[in-house]
């Protein structure tokens, strides 16, 4: 079955008696390369990571199974999520000739991650791909990344090959030097390093949305390569930094850390050779695990 056929979509719906439903962010897949190009993109990267492992991948949304199909002949396990109850039945009978394919009927951003992670694939690593419903792209990524390291430090997941809006695509692959660079994207270079794979236009889907699409690919490190004293100061700090987007780091991060005086502020963001009037979007993520190091020790002492 050509599960990219609008013919094929529009008899599955029917049958079944559901539709897309635009609050679940449904926009499915209509160009059969597509998939088949994010699926590659995914576990090609993840095999050269484990090449001699069990794959496991975890899909959230499988909408009628076009990804998911592709991801199945690809990897030895996938386990797909989709909040949508009405599509459950869909998936049972497109997929049906598959046998290394679980689906869930649940909502990702409510599962336990490590638990689903333990109970699905032990111990091994697994990695993550998705066409993203776009209204909740965000959560989707920062829940993906906090759990992206294991409490010893290691890494469990691979990494994230993900359809997002180009817009955001362009915030998340960001480097300090660009506009687009906000908290997300440092937070991504903690815990990685995120690279813009190919664009998709609106013509590949069904409904069509109204913006162009882009796949990315965030490759998550065994280790981060900046160290910090505390992560959870770490993520306050750079939540602080663009809390007043158009406010120097000074000014915005003493409305954040209301403990320390601003004066203060301004001694530490100096003391570490920045200008007094930096912004948030032009530090690496070197230097804000230097900030945040230097925050630690200014709230210990
Ligand atoms: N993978 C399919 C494709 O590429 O054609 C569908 C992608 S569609 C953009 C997004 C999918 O995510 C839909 O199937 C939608 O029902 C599902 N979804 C939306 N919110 C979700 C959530 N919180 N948890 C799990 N699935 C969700």
């Amino acid at each position: 079955m050509n599960l990219c056929n609008v013919n094929v979509v529009k008899r599955l719906m029917s049958k079944y008696q559901t539709g897309t439903k635009k609050s679940f962010g449904q926009n499915f897949l209509i160009n059969p390369q597509v998939p088949s190009d994010i699926a590659y993109e995914s576990y090609s990267y993840h095999k050269s990571k484990f090449p001699h492992c069990q794959s496991g991948v975890i899909e959230i949304g499988p909408g009628i199974g076009s990804l998911t199909n592709e991801l199945c002949c690809e990897y030895d396990k996938v386990v797909a999520v989709e909040i949508d109850k009405t599509l459950i039945p869909i998936l049972a009978e497109t997929l049906s000739e598959h046998e290394n394919i679980t689906v869930v009927n649940e909502d990702f951003l409510k599962i336990d991650l490590g638990e689903f992670i333990n109970e699905h694939f032990g111990s091994s690593s697994v990695s993550v791909c998705a066409n993203l419903p776009y209204y909740i792209t965000t959560p989707i990524i920062m829940k993906l990344l906090e759990q992206a390291r294991k409490e010893n430090g290691q890494s469990r997941l691979t990494s994230i090959t993900v359809m997002v809006q180009r817009e955001v695509a362009a915030r998340l692959c960001a480097s300090e030097k660009d506009g687009d660079y906000g908290a997300i994207t440092a937070s991504i270079n903690y815990y990685g390093h995120a690279v813009k794979l190919f664009d998709v236009s609106p013509d590949n889907f069904l409904p069509a949305p109204k913006v162009t699409s882009s796949v990315i690919r965030i490759e998550l490190y065994d280790e981060p390569v900046y160290k910090t004293k505390s992560e959870k100061m770490l993520f306050r700090v750079i939540e602080g930094a663009f809390a007043q987007r158009r406010k120097t780091m000074v000014n915005s991060l003493s409305s954040v850390f209301s403990e320390i005086p601003k004066s203060r502020i301004g001694e530490i963001i100096t003391g570490l050779g920045f200008d007094i009037n930096i912004r948030g979007e032009r530090l690496s993520i070197k230097d804000f695990c230097a900030l945040a190091d230097a925050f630690c020790e200014e709230i210990n002492h």
